[in-house]
Order: structure tokens, then sequence, then C-alpha cells
């Protein structure tokens, strides 16, 4: 090393010196530190090797807009640490770092970012010697500005930007994206750069993707020599036997191998089996294409990801279609963008309209006769001027449902009647309160009942309120903040000066909840054979559409009406509401 007596000098003369030709991967292995991988904290670039062609894409000069679709622990961050080095020692130039909220950018630049930045020579030596230029929000540099900001329009405006990086966009609501498009002012030398999971066919990523040319990770098979895509379906186990109906998760994981679809060549489920695959991987470009030069896109699923194993994604395909059988499409939905970084079309959330009825009637159930397995029961009702629709369905622990009540009433003690024969709680019987909310609240608080200390222990019947909304926060006692697609229940006050419970729930997720339970049949989710037309024809009066917002011209998704006696919809929509408050149906973490 030059000891020239000034830190900041040997950097530039030694690796931070700019105009480096060599390959960036030999740069990045000779100075980049990892002090958090789990693997190496050297950079090897052997050890992921998917991310060669990716950060080369980033050094080379051509290169415009860059897309990565990778599954969740393909190391994403790791690709952001190098690349990020690389920018600000041989490549400067102002740079956004655009994270999902505000606060994750700031952890993720502190707790991450900075201990790479201090392990990296050319980089620490570069460092503000001022420390009020070293901030959670900002980095400025003697010789570039970095920033780091939430998706949301205020962190995005008024920046002029060479780089600007956007993490997981799938997440990004509507118009993000292409306000961080315009941060780059169409500057020669600009790059931007997305990584994220699979995102749904409607999301802004799916417009810039299809401007670039796709480059996707496959393998030279080892039987064959030739090159395929990395397909699940080439990821083989043992199915069910016929008549069998429990898996044995051992059994099951022991089955997993892949298989070459070209030569039938197998390679076991072992690390060392997969690594192999990966080291002879590689990405093929797509040969034909509408795409503008400078734009690129890779993507990779998570079977090709040595490190992660096989039988614990067959685990996860094989209970995520357990789960679309009963009416459940979250789990695979997860799945395929997820562990497939692929995408989620909007067909897959409109299963066919599949009306076949059961094989019962109403008066098997009629006198409060329970279902087998039967966990609870629950009362929907439909408020109209004057009169009522209640409905109601009784679920089994697993989500499976039968319909045992359809019928319109004029007087709400029609209601009480009907509860009490068919033997539902107080708490379990759901009103619409979405017209005449005040009179609702006193339907429902009539029956609510306090303590002596005045507290309300038995709060009658709920109150349900449909929403644009579609997602509402929750805070368990214990743990962190989830979001679900109803709203804690809110204590609201009747004009008789009692309280009932108020829930509201997302109208969009209700019903696309309710479409793959109507759609998985009547094993599933079942009415009686003797139904009758009104039911048959409210069942399907409602149809998703895309709806552009008169003001904001953004598109998003919406149920309308197709038929205006939409009631047993609305009644069954509750339902699904009622039974995932209650974790009859249960679904993704965040919905
Ligand atoms: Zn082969």
């Amino acid at each position: 090393m030059i000891d020239s007596g000034k830190p900041l000098i040997d950097g530039w003369l030694e690796g931070a010196k700019p105009g480096y030709r060599g390959d960036p991967l030999r740069w990045l292995e000779r100075w980049v530190r990892l002090p958090h991988s789990a693997r190496s904290t050297q950079f090897d670039s052997e050890l992921a090797p998917w991310l060669n062609d990716v950060i080369r894409a980033v050094c080379d000069d051509h290169v415009k807009s860059i897309m990565v679709r990778l599954p969740t622990g393909a190391g994403k961050t790791t690709f952001l640490e190098l690349i990020t080095c690389w920018i600000v020692a041989q490549q400067p130039g102002p740079m956004l770092l655009v994270e999902q909220t505000d606060d994750t950018s700031k952890d993720w630049a502190e707790s991450r970012l900075m201990p790479v930045f201090e392990a990296c020579d050319p980089v620490a030596r570069l460092f503000p010697e001022d420390r009020h230029q070293k901030r959670k929000s900002s980095i400025i540099w003697p010789h570039m500005a970095m920033f780091m900001s939430g998706a949301n329009m205020s962190g995005l405006q008024g920046k002029s930007m060479r780089y600007v990086y956007c993490d997981e966009v799938w997440q990004f609501k509507q118009g993000i994206l292409g306000e961080a498009v315009k941060r780059l002012h169409d500057r020669w030398n600009r790059k931007f750069i997305c990584c994220s999971q699979g995102w749904d066919s409607s999301h802004d990523a799916e417009e810039i993707w299809k401007i670039g040319r796709t480059f996707e990770w496959g393998f030279t098979c080892a039987g064959c020599d030739n090159w395929s895509k990395w397909a699940w379906l080439d990821i083989k186990y043992a199915e069910l036997a016929e008549g069998e109906t429990e898996w044995n998760w051992q059994a099951l994981r022991e089955s997993v191998y892949h298989e070459c679809r070209g030569c039938g060549h197998q390679t076991p489920n072992t690390t060392a089996g997969r690594r192999a695959m990966a080291a002879a991987s590689s990405y093929e470009g797509q040969k034909t294409g509408n795409w503008v030069d400078g734009h690129v896109n890779f993507t990779l699923p998570a079977w090709a990801v040595w490190w992660i194993d096989w039988a614990d994604l067959v685990v996860e395909w094989v209970k995520a279609n357990t789960a679309k059988r009963l009416g459940n499409v979250d789990p695979l939905k997860q799945f395929i963008q997820k562990r497939g970084a692929q995408i989620w079309s909007a067909e897959d959330d409109r299963p066919n309209v599949n009306l076949l009825a059961a094989n019962y009637s109403w008066v098997d159930y009629a006198n409060g006769q329970k279902i087998d397995g039967e966990a609870t029961r629950f009362i929907t009702v439909d408020v109209q001027k004057d009169h009522f629709w209640v409905l109601c369905r009784a679920w089994t622990s697993v989500g499976t449902s039968k319909l045992i009540l359809y019928q319109k009433v004029l007087g709400v003690d029609e209601i009480v009647d009907i509860q009490q024969r068919l033997g539902v709680r107080d708490n379990l019987v759901f009103m619409d309160s979405g017209y005449e909310s005040g009179t609702v609240y006193d339907y429902c608080s009539r029956f609510s009942k306090y303590n002596d200390a005045g507290w309300l222990w038995n709060s009658g019947w709920t109150a349900l309120k449909g929403s644009k909304q579609e997602r509402f926060a929750h805070f368990p006692a214990q743990g962190k903040r989830v979001d679900r697609f109803f709203s804690p229940p809110a204590k609201v006050l009747g004009a008789s000066g009692k309280h009932c419970r108020l829930i509201s729930w997302s109208n969009l997720i209700a019903k696309d909840k309710l479409t793959h339970l109507r759609a998985a049949g009547p094993d599933v989710w079942a009415f009686p054979s003797d139904i009758g037309a009104a039911y048959m024809k409210q069942l399907v009066a409602e149809a998703k559409r895309d709806v552009i917002d008169k003001t904001t011209k953004a598109v998003t998704q919406r149920y309308v009406p197709i038929y205006s006696e939409n009631h047993a919809w609305d009644c069954e929509a509750m339902q699904v509401v009622a039974a995932s408050v209650t974790n009859i149906l249960r679904g993704a973490n965040s919905e």
C-alpha cells in the first residue's frame, strides 16, 4: 500500500480509484465484507451466482433500467449492499434508495448498510468527516449524496437522481413507481433498479417489466447438456396414493428430487446436489420481443436457490393446494409470488362460477340440528328499508360450511325467533349497518348487557360495515402489528344509550374470498338442493370489474352489481367476515 499519510488519498490510490476497468465482481470480492451474511462475510461470487449478471448490469453504462424478480431469501439485500459500495467508490452519482416505509428505510440504512460501508475500505475512507452529514435518511459524501426514503410521494418529490433503487415494489401503492422513475430526469447515465418478489398482474411494475428484455435463470443438465428453465414441474415428489387422504410429511419430504424434463436425469434433494445445479446455471435472454435497448429484467424462482430445501417448498405447495380446494387461495398466491417470484394474474382471482347444490334439504336442519363436525354458526342480516334478509350458515373448524337458512323477514322479532330456534349466540348475529346505521346500532345494542361496574360484558349483536379500505391494522397484546381485511371491533353507541360492537370489512377482499369458496363446490361450501331460485340468482348478482376513478384515473377493482337484488351475496360475504373474525377461516398474516 502506498502510504501518503492521508487516509482519504490512500483510498483513491488503492481500491477507490475510479476508472477500475476489470470485472466488477473481482473488485467486490477484493473490497466488500458482509458482516450480516449467514453464509460468508467475504463476498464470494460463486455463492449466489444468479446475482453476478445483475451486478454486471448495474456496472454497465449502457443499461438504464434493471428489474429483478426474485424469491424471498435469494440474497436481495446482499445485492444492494454490493452495488451501493461499487457506486460510491467507482460510479458515483446522487442515489435514492426507496423502501416500503420511511421507518423500514431508516432501520435498514442504520442496521445493515452502515456496517457494510464501514467494512469496505474504499467507501469508509470517503465517509464525510462531519458526523452530521451521516444521518439515517441521507449520507452526504464529498462526491455524492445518498438518500433513503419510504415509498411515498413526499419522500420522492423534488430530487434529481442518477440512481434510483426501489425495494419490494410489489408493495408500492399505485403511482409511486412512476414518481420514482421521474427522479432520474432522463439523465443520459441514469439507472433505475427494482428488486421485488412477484406482483399482481394489475400492478404498475408490470408496465416497466414489459419494456425490458427478460433473462431467465436456467440450468445446464448434467445428463443431456441442454439448458432448461428452472421449472416447478421438474421438482418431483410422491403424490398421494389412490384412496389416501392424509399426507405422511416425512415420507413426502424424502421423496423429493429434481428431474430433467429432457433426458430424465435426476438430482437428489441434497445441499450438494442443489449447489452443483446452481453452479451449472446461467441466464438466457428472451430471443424475440418488443423490448427497449438498455432495459433488462432478471428472474429466478426459490427452487434455483441452492440453500432453500426443495422439501420445504414441496410441503408448502401441497398445503397451499389443500387450502385452495377449501376455497382459500391466499397460500397459493403467496407461493407463486414469494417462492416462484412470478406474477399472480387477475384471472387467478376470478374462478368460474360453478353452482352445484349439496345433497341435503332445508328441513334437515330446520330446528337447530348441528351439521357434522360443526364448530360454530353465524346469522348474517342484510338490512333493507322495510324488511330484512336473514342467512344462517354452520361452519366446521377446517372452514367447510353448510347454508341452513335463508329467508326474508319483516321485523326484528322474527330474527330473534330464528336465532333462538337455530341456537345462535347473540354476538354471532351480524347485521349490516351500511344503511340506517343508527337504527342498526339500536337493534344490535338491544341485547347488550352491562355488569354492576357499568362495563359492557355481552355486546349483543355485532354491526358490520362494508368498506373500500382493504387493510385494517390490528395490534395484538403480544407481537407485532398485523393487517387484516376487517377492523378490530369498535364500541359504538346506539340511540337507546347502550353500546354494541362495530366491525368494518373490505368489500373487495371478503368477496374475493367468497368467490373462491363459491367455486370450491358443495363439499366445501354447501347450499341445499331445495334452495330456490331467488338465492341462486342473488348469488351471482355481482361481478368483479376494473373501475376507473374519475379524479385520479387510477384503475382499481370492485364488485359491481349486475343484478340489483344481491342480498344473498351480501349475507354470504358477511359470513366470510364472521368466519374470519372468529378464525374459522384463516388467511395469510397480512391479508
Ligand atoms: Zn437432461
